[in-house]
Formats: structure tokens, C-alpha cells, sequence
């Protein structure tokens, strides 16, 4: 080892929710000589843009089986493990939040993400974690060096997934995970919680339209999920958090190989159709009044039966936007490629948590409890072997 190497007990490679978390659950846990390295200028850039900037950080109805994984036993032991409990009761007695649900969605009282930025910056600075902002890792190697320069016993990448790469996650984990994983322990990244692009043009003229509804996925004519909540037009398909939820669906059942997909939207899941009939000929055919017209006016341009359009108006689905726009990651390093405490297998001291692993959820604070589970894991894992 070079001796002017600057040396850490642990450095945590990205500044984002499970970098953070991480770094404060090893203060937490006692230990010091803690470095978190940023490429952007500040901390937490993804984290302050999740709920809308309101951060929905977890979820008091999370249901383990709606993760996508390839490691379910593993995950569910460590969820178990670490559970939206453990996460609330971090956020409410070591880190100070207050903490709001809303159906289920756990928000800061103060619904503003900035919230639990703050909190965390504050209590790594309390505890004398260093925060190293402006440094991009491009290189680890074995010992272990970090780009030459700084020296740790213990690293964890949590540099997140390739999705929203402008907010500083842009898929180098997986460029310095791969230098110590096998060539098998990567499942190839794909867009989930994403927008569909739509076939159908008839839709183009409604982009900025929203409507509140109820969207079924149909895969070869089988109803496979329905969502309901406001899907929004757009000038390429459908987007919208129910729409984004069935996005998961739709890449999962696309990587086998199917034909022909849908999304179904009725346009009034509250009425069946014999209700909705009768209120439309009490109407004398008229739409108004009953839908904006923007849309009433390509229902009823469509062939078929209006009441049956309304109910099932029917979207081919060509595929979706790409990682850019997709809220999340899907794929990365293989859970079963690491171990419960989040080290890669026969490799001592390092460590991967976050969405830079093949886990990831749907809307509603799944995918942000994944962070800060393999965090307090990874972290727990490494105090258990440092102290
Ligand atoms: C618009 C949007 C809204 C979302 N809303 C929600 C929500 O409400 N609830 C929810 O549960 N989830 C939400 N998510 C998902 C959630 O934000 C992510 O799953 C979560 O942030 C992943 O945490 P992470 O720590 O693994 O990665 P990130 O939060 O992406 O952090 C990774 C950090 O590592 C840094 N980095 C990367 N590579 C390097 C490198 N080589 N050197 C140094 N630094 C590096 C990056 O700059 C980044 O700061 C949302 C995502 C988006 C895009």
C-alpha cells in the first residue's frame, strides 16, 4: 500500500438514499473513519426529486411478493429482517423526522423530501462522516484502492441503477461491481416503472389530458393486471402512476416473448355498463358533460359501440420509454450473487446495496424501502465485522 494513501475503516461510493442511509446507520453502529463519495456537487440529488419532491419513503402495506428479484428467499429474510417498522422508527428516533401516512405512503410530516435530505446531512455531520462531494469513482481495486488515492477496508457501491442518469446514477455501478462479480451475476438493465408508447394515433391530439380510470393489462387476450388512477395522454402513449405500475408487468412478461398487449382503460370504473348505457341514452347519445370533449370526441370516432368504448377503450401497447425517463431500474447485480449482509460471495469487505441490485418494485415507497433495507444490512454486516 502506497503510504500518502488517505485511509478509511469504510467508503461508500454514491451520495443517494442508500449511500446515505448506510453511512448513517454505520455511525449509528459506532463506527468512525466513514467517507461517502459523490461524483455530483451535492448529496441526494434523486432522492429530493422522489413523490413529486415529497419523497414517499416507504409503505405501511408493503407486500414482499411485488418485488422483482431472483433471489426471493434472500429477500424476504432480509426485509424481514428489516422491515417498514425498523425503517420508521430510524426516521422518527435517531434521525428526528416526523412522519406522516397517507393510505399507506409514508411521507415526512413536512411532505418535502429536502426533509430527510437535511436530516441525514445533519447526522453525518454530527457523527464525522465525511461526505467528499465532486469525486466520480472510476476505479476500485483489489486491497482496497480507490482511484488510487484512498484506501478502505471496507467499500459499498451505492452508486444506484441507469435510470434519470442526469441525476448522477448513470450505470457505473455496474462498471465497477463487474470488475470483482462473475459474468454471470448481471441480469441485463431494463426500464421499469416507465410510460408505454401507444400504436393508436387517434390519442396523439389528447397529449396533456389526464382522466381517472381504471387500465388493465391484456397479454395474448388474458387479463393479466388492472390499476386504477389518473393515466395522463401524451404526445408518445399513456403515463401515470397506474400506468406506470403495469410497466413492471409488461417488461416482465416482454423478456418471454409475447404477442400481442394491450392496456384496456375503462373510463368509469365506478358505473357498470348497463348503468353507464342508461345515463348515455338519457343524454340522447351525448357525451357532454360526461367526459371532456377532447376525449368524448375520439371515443366517439372510434368504431363499435360507444358505451362498450367507454368502458373498454383499448391501447396497443408498442413498448416502453427508455432508462431516461424510467423511474426505476430493473436488473443489476444478481441478489444471489451477494450475501444477507449485502457483501459479494468470497469477497470480504465489499458491498453493493440499492437499486445497483436486481431488486426493484412498484410505486409507493417500495423502491425506496429497498434502499434503506440493504443499507442497515450492509451496515450491520460491517459493523458486525469491525467491532
Ligand atoms: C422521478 C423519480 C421519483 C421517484 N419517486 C420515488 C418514491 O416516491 N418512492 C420510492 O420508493 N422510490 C422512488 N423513486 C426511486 C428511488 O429514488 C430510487 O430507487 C432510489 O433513489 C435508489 O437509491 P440508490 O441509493 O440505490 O441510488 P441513487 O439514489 O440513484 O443514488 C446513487 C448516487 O450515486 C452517485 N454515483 C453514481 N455513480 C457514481 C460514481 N461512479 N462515483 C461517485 N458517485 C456516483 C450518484 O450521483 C447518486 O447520487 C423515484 C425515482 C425517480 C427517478
Amino acid at each position: 500500500m502506497k503510504a500518502d494513501l488517505k485511509k478509511y475503516n469504510t467508503v461508500i461510493i454514491g451520495g443517494g438514499a442508500s449511500g446515505l442511509m448506510c453511512a448513517c446507520r454505520l455511525a449509528y453502529n459506532g463506527i468512525s473513519d466513514i467517507a461517502v463519495l459523490e461524483r455530483n456537487p451535492k448529496a441526494g440529488k434523486k432522492l429530493l426529486m422522489t413523490g413529486n419532491g415529497r419523497c414517499n419513503l416507504t409503505n405501511d402495506d408493503l407486500d414482499v411478493s411485488l418485488y422483482n428479484t431472483d433471489n426471493r428467499e434472500v429477500l424476504e429474510n432480509l426485509i424481514s429482517k428489516y422491515p417498514v417498522s425498523v425503517t420508521k422508527v430510524f426516521f422518527e428516533r435517531v434521525l428526528n423526522i416526523a412522519l406522516v401516512s397517507k393510505n399507506g405512503l409514508v411521507y415526512p410530516r413536512t411532505l418535502k423530501g429536502i426533509t430527510v435530505l437535511e436530516a441525514m446531512l445533519y447526522y453525518l455531520k454530527d457523527h464525522g462522516v465525511e461526505i467528499i462531494t465532486d469525486m466520480e469513482v472510476s476505479n476500485i481495486s483489489q486491497g482496497f484502492v480507490i482511484n488510487d488515492s484512498i484506501n478502505a477496508d471496507n467499500v459499498v457501491i451505492a452508486g444506484g441503477g441507469a435510470s434519470y442518469p442526469k441525476t448522477g446514477s448513470d450505470g457505473s455501478s455496474y462498471k465497477l461491481i463487474s470488475a470483482f462479480s462473475g459474468k454471470d451475476d448481471m441480469v441485463p438493465v431494463y426500464p421499469s416503472l416507465v410510460q408505454l408508447n401507444i400504436r393508436e394515433s387517434d390519442i396523439r391530439k389528447l397529449s396533456g389530458e389526464r382522466i381517472n380510470c381504471k387500465v388493465t393489462l391484456v397479454i395474448d387476450r388474458q387479463e393479466v393486471a388492472s390499476e386504477t388512477g389518473e393515466m395522463l395522454f401524451t404526445d408518445y402513449g399513456v403515463s401515470g402512476i397506474c400506468i406506470m405500475q403495469l410497466s413492471g408487468i409488461f417488461n416482465r412478461y416482454r423478456k418471454a416473448g409475447i404477442k400481442t398487449v394491450s392496456v384496456v382503460v375503462d373510463m368509469f370504473p365506478d358505473m357498470n355498463e348497463e348503468d353507464l348505457r342508461s345515463e348515455v341514452e338519457r343524454r340522447g347519445g351525448s357525451l357532454k358533460g360526461l367526459l371532456l370533449s377532447e376525449i368524448s370526441d375520439v371515443v366517439l370516432s372510434r368504431n363499435g359501440d360507444v358505451v362498450k368504448n367507454l368502458k373498454s377503450f383499448e391501447l396497443t401497447i408498442t413498448g416502453t420509454r427508455d432508462l431516461d425517463s424510467a423511474q426505476v431500474t430493473g436488473g443489476g447485480l444478481k441478489l444471489s450473487a451477494l450475501t444477507e449482509g449485502m457483501m459479494l460471495k468470497d469477497l470480504p469487505g465489499l458491498y453493493v446495496t440499492g437499486e445497483a441490485v436486481n431488486v426493484d418494485g412498484p410505486c409507493g415507497g417500495y423502491n425506496l424501502q429497498w434502499a434503506w433495507s440493504s443499507a442497515f444490512s450492509c451496515a450491520d454486516d460491517i459493523a458486525g465485522r469491525s467491532l
